[in-house]
């Protein structure tokens, strides 16, 4: 493998990137995340997530270990050797391991020590968006039973990760979730849905990732299209019996789903508006 891995302000081959199992970040899933579409090489919407790392350390109380300058001279110092055209920059910070060592207590759940924040980050290569065919996916349902902090971006996704394989292997590509009978998100996207030409998205709350893409497409494509936006919460049924459902992250923009729990959503043959939503995005994007 040719790609590199930042630790810590190193460069590293990845197969011998390495950060300590002492680590919060391995022990107890103390950590957060982001990441940054690249299209044509360019970061798109590189403010936002930046600004939501922010958020997600504060939120923690991990402090950031980097001023904004240093972050960007990072990237840079990274990107170097990215040969990628359109690729994903993982961004990870943890509370890391103890200043000191303590030999007679290597694992403690309070986090009462001073400590090492420990900062990495890697690329992996996306599909270009540009030039794809919009294509759509399957979702099935499944209860949200995460914890209530799902607002934080943090690198504890045990109950993403194991509800997005149930829906892998029933053959969909995402699990929307469904908390006290309302809609949340995906396991990985923000889920929308349209009846009767009226778009709407559950609100921004400690139940969701408030997405990038999610506010993006609120604040510019929708508006640009011309379509309402309601942002209120919307049940299982209204999923079900909705004409038009899309999702949206930032490796993959606005994305269709044409069956719920393998039933075809009403619309899809054409599932109109969605695709001008998504031509419109395509053409925001580098
Ligand atoms: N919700 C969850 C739980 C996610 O993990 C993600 C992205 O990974 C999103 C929503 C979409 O966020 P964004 O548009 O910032 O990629």
């Amino acid at each position: 493998m040719t790609n590199k891995v930042y630790i810590n302000g190193n460069i590293y081959a990845a197969n011998d990137a390495k950060v300590s199992i002492f680590d919060r970040g391995y022990l107890f899933s103390d950590g957060v995340y982001e990441l940054i579409p690249y299209f044509n090489s360019k970061p798109f919407l590189l403010e936002e997530h930046y600004s939501r790392l922010q958020k997600s350390l504060e939120m923690l109380e991990i402090e950031n270990p980097y001023s904004k300058d240093k972050w960007l001279s990072s990237i840079e110092t990274l990107l170097k050797s990215c040969q990628f055209e359109n690729y994903y920059l993982y961004i990870q910070v943890t509370r890391g391991m103890p200043k000191n060592f303590d030999d007679n207590i290597l694992r403690e759940h309070a986090a009462t020590k001073d400590y090492q924040t420990c900062t990495s980050m890697f690329y992996s290569k996306i599909n270009s968006l540009k030039n794809k065919k919009i294509s759509s996916k399957k979702a099935i349902t499944l209860e949200d039973k995460r914890w209530m902090k799902c607002d934080i971006k943090s690198v504890s996704l045990l109950y993403n990760s194991y509800a997005k394989t149930i829906a892998y292997k029933s053959g969909a590509y995402e699990a929307i979730l469904i908390r006290d009978g309302y809609i949340t998100e995906g396991c990985s996207s923000n889920v929308f849905i349209i009846k009767n030409n009226i778009i709407y998205t559950s609100p921004e709350s400690n139940l969701i990732l408030p997405g990038v893409t999610r506010s993006f497409v609120i604040n510019n494509i929708i508006k640009e299209c011309g379509y309402e936006i309601r942002i209120e919460d919307f049940n299982e049924d209204d999923l079900l019996n909705a004409d038009e459902i899309f999702v949206t992250n930032s490796t993959q923009g606005i994305l269709p789903i044409t069956h719920i729990n393998n039933k075809l959503v009403k619309n899809n043959e054409d599932s109109k508006i969605t695709q001008k939503l998504h031509e419109t995005f395509i053409k925001k994007i580098n």
